[in-house]
């Protein structure tokens, strides 16, 4: 996708945002249907921004974010979808996970030095299974009615040095900064192979990956909106239909309002006073 200037990039992005809006409205009318979005991503590729612009226009009674961090002590004694099984949306709803059960088989695979707070009985083939495991989690949640759309944003080793230098330079972006993020970029490889693993295990028909570059802020938040909206269409969410009985509580409702008087008393109606 190439534009020419910002604008026009901006003027596609406010389009597909009003399409979302309308689609998510029909989703919650509806009421069949949730849809999870579930980003990950290396530090200061953009989930943050890619949630905050992508969403914009939709009603936040719709629409819940979570981010997930390291796990608590209570997160350790469950198991690993324990605490995301918690945070999964309503029908009608959209969630959003900025990062995920996926954590699981990437910053877990990167520091395996993680595995022993989780007090697992076997980690024989523990990736592998972890992978069946995720994959049997979404297949269930698909047929119970959740849209899972999976976007793993990715940025270059290059882009992430140019944004995390800037998060240093400017301070009103420093707290967005830690330590912990440039050791982890000096594992940049072994993510890469992390992220690749994730996505070749478990990109399904039901839950596909979307790798989305990220270098380019307008092109990954394109990107998103419009996987949004296509996975929103294909299930073509409907306004639930009127039926008879209903319609005619309808008209009577609308009698009743018509026949009022300025004062808001039906015709014949006494005053108070
Ligand atoms: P930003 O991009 O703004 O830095 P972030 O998503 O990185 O946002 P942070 O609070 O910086 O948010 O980091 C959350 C940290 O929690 C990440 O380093 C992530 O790897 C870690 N984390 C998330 N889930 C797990 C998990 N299951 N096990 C271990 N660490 C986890
Ligand atoms: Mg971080």
């Amino acid at each position: 996708m190439q534009f020419q200037s910002k604008q026009l990039a901006a003027d596609a992005l406010s389009k597909d945002i009003a399409r979302l809006a309308k689609l998510q409205d029909k989703l919650y009318a509806d009421g069949r249907w949730a849809m999870l979005l579930i980003f990950q991503a290396m530090d200061a590729a953009g989930k943050d921004s890619v949630i905050k612009h992508v969403m914009s226009g939709i009603n936040p009674q719709g629409c819940e974010v979570h981010s997930f961090k390291a796990p608590s002590e209570e997160d350790l004694d469950h198991d690993f979808l324990w605490r995301a099984a918690k945070r999964l949306p309503q029908r009608g709803r959209i969630g959003i996970f900025n990062r995920s059960y996926y954590e699981e088989v990437l910053v877990v695979r990167v520091h395996p030095e993680l595995l022993p707070a989780q007090k697992l009985p076997a980690i024989k083939d523990i990736w592998k299974q972890r992978f069946e495991d995720i994959n049997a989690f979404e297949r269930y949640l698909h047929r119970n009615g959740v849209l899972i759309r999976k976007f793993f944003l990715h940025v270059s080793k290059k882009e992430q040095k140019k944004r995390f230098l800037d998060r240093l330079d400017k301070p009103d972006k420093n707290w967005k900064f830690s330590v912990g993020d440039v050791r982890d970029r000096q594992r940049w490889d072994e993510y890469m192979h992390a992220y690749e693993q994730m996505v070749r295990n478990t990109a399904t028909v039901h839950a596909p990956w979307y790798v989305v570059p990220a270098d380019n802020k307008w092109c990954t938040r394109l990107v998103v909106a419009s996987a949004v909206i296509d996975a929103l269409k294909e299930i073509d969410p409907k306004y639930p239909k009127v039926d008879p009985a209903k319609r005619k509580a309808l008209e009577l409702a609308r009698g009743m309002l018509k026949s009022e008087d300025e004062n808001g008393r039906q015709a014949g109606q006494k005053g108070l006073g």
